[in-house]
């Protein structure tokens, strides 16, 4: 929903925080995780994030989330999916040049950002290209099997 998402951006450094404490949370239980098997909850953890993050953000799906990096701005809703920065065309009043009535996703990315500590800086690095064999993938799973060194699951 267009208005929840802009709320999300506004309260984009306590959305943060408490992700940072949410993936934590999910590392620790990678334990847990790797005795059910990552292929047996990737669907219904896929599907709560879908939830939660769809709600909060319209979140896509991407299977590689950036949000952190984007002041809470998902840029896959982006009508041109950019994930480095506005194309040219962002309209003088900060809308999207694409969807007149929408704020250009990387306008609020920005005022997103500047309300997460070093989220600015985190903003200007470089994204990767969206592997679209990701796509419908927990993102949540895997930060948890990246940072906790368990083999990627089969895409
Ligand atoms: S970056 Fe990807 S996973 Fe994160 S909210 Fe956007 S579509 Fe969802």
């Amino acid at each position: 929903m267009y208005a929840v998402r802009l709320w999300s951006v506004r309260h984009a450094r306590s959305l943060n925080a408490f992700y940072r404490g949410f993936e934590a949370t999910l590392v620790r239980l990678n334990p847990v995780f790797r005795a059910l098997g990552y292929e047996r909850i990737e669907r219904p953890v896929a599907r709560v994030e879908k939830a939660v993050k769809g709600l909060l953000f319209d979140c896509r799906m991407c299977g590689q989330c950036v949000l952190s990096s984007t002041g809470m701005s998902c840029p896959m809703n982006c009508p041109k999916s950019l994930r480095n920065g506005p194309c040219g065309g962002v309209r003088a009043d900060g809308n999207c040049e694409v969807k007149p009535d929408m704020r250009c996703v990387w306008v609020e990315a920005y005022r997103g950002s500047e309300r997460i500590p070093g989220g600015v800086e985190s903003m200007s690095r470089v994204q990767f290209a969206v592997d679209q064999r990701s796509q419908g993938h927990s993102s949540w799973l895997r930060v948890v099997r990246e940072k906790s060194g368990s083999p990627k699951a089969a895409q």
